[in-house]
Formats: C-alpha cells, structure tokens, sequence
C-alpha cells in the first residue's frame, strides 16, 4: 500500500526515515495539506470541532502559545491555535502546526503554566510528527477500511482527490484516540525543554497532570488520549524525575490573556 514497503504492520521510525530519504512520498506536503483541509473544514461548520465564538478568547491563547511554538525546531509550519467551544477536558493535534484546545480544559487550569503545558505537550506531537506517523501507519488505514493512493499524493494531486476526504475521515478519528504510550512520554519531555526556553517553572510541568489525577483518578489521563496508557502517575513519576534535573525559575506572574481566557 505504501510505496517502498512491504507487509503489514506500523510503520516504524525507521522506515519514515527512509520515506523522507527516499523521497518517494512527500510526508510534509501530505500533513500541511491535510493540516490545511482540517482547520478550512473547521472554518466552514465541516467538522465536529466547533470554534469558540468570542475573538478575544481566540487571540489571547494564541498569544500564551506563540512562544510555545517557537520552541519547535519545524519552523516553516503555520502555527496557530484554535479555542473550541466544547466542554471536555481535552486538547488535540490534527499536526502541521495546528493546535486545538477545548474550553472545558482552561476552565481547569488554575494557572497559566499549566495550560502552557498542555500547549506544550500538543507542540511535542507537531514537533515528533506523531500525528502522520499515525496516519502512515498501515493498521490505522485497514481499521477505518481506507485505501489510499499514495501513488497518487506523491504527485501533488492530493487537493482535488477524493482520497484527501477519506484520509480526513481518519485524521478526525484519530484525533481522538490515543497515541503510542511512547509518543505521550515524547510530548511529554517537550513540555520540560518548552519551559526551560521560555521561562515558565519547570517545578510546575506537572500540575496539570496532578489536577487531572483529581479528576479523574490516578490511572485514567484526558490529555489527547482517552485512552488507558500512560496513566497519570506514571507520566507525572516521568515529568517530575526529568524536571528535578534541572533548577526551576521562580513563578511569573499569569498574564492578562491567561486571566481573560479563564474569565469566559
Ligand atoms: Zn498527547
């Protein structure tokens, strides 16, 4: 089904090397177009996620991301955010820069750093390209019984075929399942470089997950998966171990687009 691959199974690291080396499928090009279908299908009421009608809110989470997303080394994606209107206590990542938070999470957020790191975690997803290895992998494709011409991507025709509506069908699906309990720890490890670089607590990478220990109990974890893998504090045990190696700064003050975005 993909070209250059053989048998079933999910791809793995090393054979997303060889298709970026091999050049024979344009990874990047297939995620910022379905990246970009995404967020205009989002625009024209096409997709379960629903945008937060009030501007402001809008703009004020993307102000507190912007200095998340500098911190990713993929500097030619169009980063942005969007605030959902929903009420679960969840953010997700369709990839190619996009990052969407639901506003039931915020309201759980007691203090910037914590939605920062929520923020920072999605980054962790973009930033490994979690999302289109999901996609790329073969058992995704068979669960949702999709067949996809890869043939036909590779040649740039992918905005005007009829598999890119197909391929969506997946991507909204996935977004709301679970990623590997490996790429949740490699977000999660994003969340601390994120905050060494742009001056949040490390000390504080954590709290979030403690809130949502209370919330839910100390095995389930909402953030981008419902899923049953990483439990809470394991991936708490993870964050703290990893940022006990580094000093932590003292706490800044939340910002204004913090108290607006808590305020709605
Ligand atoms: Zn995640």
């Amino acid at each position: 089904m993909i070209p250059g691959l053989s048998g079933a199974g999910s791809l793995t690291p090393e054979d997303l090397q060889d298709l970026r080396v091999g050049a024979r499928l344009d990874v990047a090009l297939m995620e910022r177009i379905i990246c970009e279908k995404f967020h205009l299908n989002i625009q024209t009421g096409d997709s379960e996620v629903k945008p937060h009608a009030d501007a402001r809110a809008q703009q004020a989470l993307s102000q507190i991301a912007n200095p998340l997303f500098g911190v990713s080394t993929r500097k030619n994606l169009t980063w942005r955010t969007l605030l959902s209107d929903s009420e679960e206590i969840n953010a997700c990542t369709p990839g190619g820069g996009f990052v969407i938070l639901h506003q039931g999470l915020i309201r759980q957020c007691a203090r910037e750093a914590e939605l920062a790191s929520v923020i920072a975690h999605e980054v962790g997803h973009i930033e490994h390209r979690h999302a289109i290895r999901r996609l790329l992998s073969e058992a995704v494709l068979k669960e949702f019984e999709i067949e996809v011409d890869f043939d036909e991507i590779q040649q740039k025709r992918l905005n005007d075929s009829r598999h890119i509506e197909k391929v969506l069908q997946v991507v909204e699906e996935i977004l709301f399942t679970s990623f590997t309990r490996l790429w949740e720890h490699e977000a999660d490890a994003f969340i601390i470089r994120s905050f060494l670089r742009t001056g949040y607590p490390v000390s504080q990478a954590s709290h979030f997950f403690h809130t949502l220990s209370r919330l839910f109990g100390p095995q389930k974890s909402g953030i981008c998966l419902y899923g049953s893998h990483p439990d809470n504090l394991d991936r708490i045990r993870r964050i703290e171990s990893l940022a006990s190696t580094y000093q932590s700064v003292p706490n800044k003050p939340d910002s204004d687009a913090f108290t607006y975005l808590r305020s709605i």
